[in-house]
């Protein structure tokens, strides 16, 4: 049930069924994938949505994560019977609450508070039998292939899979979403994530799935279209900065400012999110020379 008492809502492509999430997926909710093959049933990032659809998924033999972030991972718990299968470099994460925490790497006291979050919202279980992918393992479900390309930088190990013969990339949370790439936390990477971008926009496919928002799109003209908006917003942050440090600011100043959410978001873990975003904006411009460091701790734009 969506929050307005309507019915949540599926989209069926050959083999593969998008369950939309509550309120269009928009977090704490998202999009999840249910893909058939003769063999096997794989779900794709069970969200908090599947929880009441959960009697009505007849059969799941595996659970896959696109990567190891609460809201992708809070419908797992229903599924403690199916292996659970994550790429390597966040399969950590599902280990331990410890380990998922550190993906994060908030300070205190927005760590303590986040922890709490993830276990009484997000229903975080910790399951050291997961199991690893890597970039190009295929899972071969009986006449469905759904293939495994690791796309770093929203976490380290976040993939997206390619499911074919229904010719669907799902693309997690590279979500092409007006908010713009997430590269906020301690294993996040903004440099990774640019390179995703671009390799992303390779991807040849008839059908582009996304975790939050967007959904389903149809056709690469739709895609690419989306995804230029969406990297653009790295660009934006990026000049929206050299303009704020037109004089001489500091990290804090530029974390108060929010380059990442608007001064209006009421988000609990905002000033982590834009320190460990904007440093990494800040340490990408003073390598390519574009800004200087006047005295420690404060930068000013190079005037070009
Ligand atoms: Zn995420």
């Amino acid at each position: 049930m969506n929050d307005d008492g309507t019915a949540l809502k599926d989209q069926t492509i050959g083999r593969v069924t998008v369950l939309f999430g509550a309120r269009g997926g928009k977090y704490p909710h998202g999009n999840s994938l249910l893909v058939a093959g003769s063999e096997e049933t794989v779900l794709i990032d069970p969200s908090l949505s599947i929880a009441p659809r959960h009697s009505a998924l007849l059969r799941v033999d595996r659970v896959l994560n696109s990567h190891c972030h609460e809201d992708h991972i809070a419908g797992n718990h229903l599924f403690p019977d199916a292996p659970w299968h994550l790429h390597a470099a966040d399969v950590a994460g599902i280990h331990s609450l410890d380990n998922m925490m550190a993906i994060y790497g908030y300070p205190e006291p927005i760590h303590s508070g986040f922890r709490k979050i993830v276990v009484d919202q997000f229903h975080f279980t910790a399951r050291p039998d997961a199991v690893a992918f890597h970039d190009g393992d295929v899972f071969d479900l009986g006449g469905m292939r759904l293939r495994v390309i690791h796309a770093p930088g929203h976490t380290r190990g976040h993939c997206i899979f390619h499911i074919e013969p229904d010719d669907v990339v799902y693309l997690g949370d590279i979500d092409l979403s007006s908010f713009g790439p997430y590269y906020g936390d301690a294993w996040s990477s903004l440099a990774d994530f640019e390179r995703t971008l671009q390799e992303v926009r390779r991807l040849d496919a008839r059908w582009y799935a996304t975790f939050h928002h967007i959904g389903v799109l149809d056709g690469r003209a739709a895609f690419l279209e989306r995804l230029d908006r969406f990297a653009a917003v790295i660009q934006t942050r990026r000049q929206r900065l050299l303009d704020f440090l037109a004089t001489p600011r500091t990290l804090d100043e530029i974390v108060a400012h929010r380059f990442v959410y608007r001064p209006q978001d009421d988000v609990p873990f905002a000033s982590a999110v834009e320190r460990r975003s904007m440093t990494q904006h800040i340490e990408q411009l003073l390598g390519d020379g574009r800004v200087r460091e006047v005295e420690p701790g404060r930068y000013i734009a190079r005037a070009v």
